[in-house]
């Protein structure tokens, strides 16, 4: 049994370019404890149902995660 199976990669890429560029634009940083601070080298991911959006924080450079609703989808 491997761990892989509840955690597959999806291609941030494939989105609108509009959509990429909001997904960049709000985030939301634990370490800085700020908004829309924007992040950088995404990877997307989807988790136990759930899609993730993991960057790197464009001011501290800290990961940022943007987790995904149904509703967003
Ligand atoms: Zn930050």
């Amino acid at each position: 049994m491997s761990n892989d199976e509840k955690n597959k990669k999806r291609d941030f890429l494939l989105r609108d370019k509009e959509e990429q560029q909001a997904f960049l634009e709000q985030t939301w940083c634990d370490k800085c404890q700020e908004a829309d601070l924007g992040m950088h080298t995404p990877l997307e991911y989807e988790l136990d149902g759930t899609i993730y959006i993991e960057g790197t924080c464009s001011k501290c450079g800290e990961q940022v995660f943007t987790e995904l609703t149904d509703d967003e989808l």
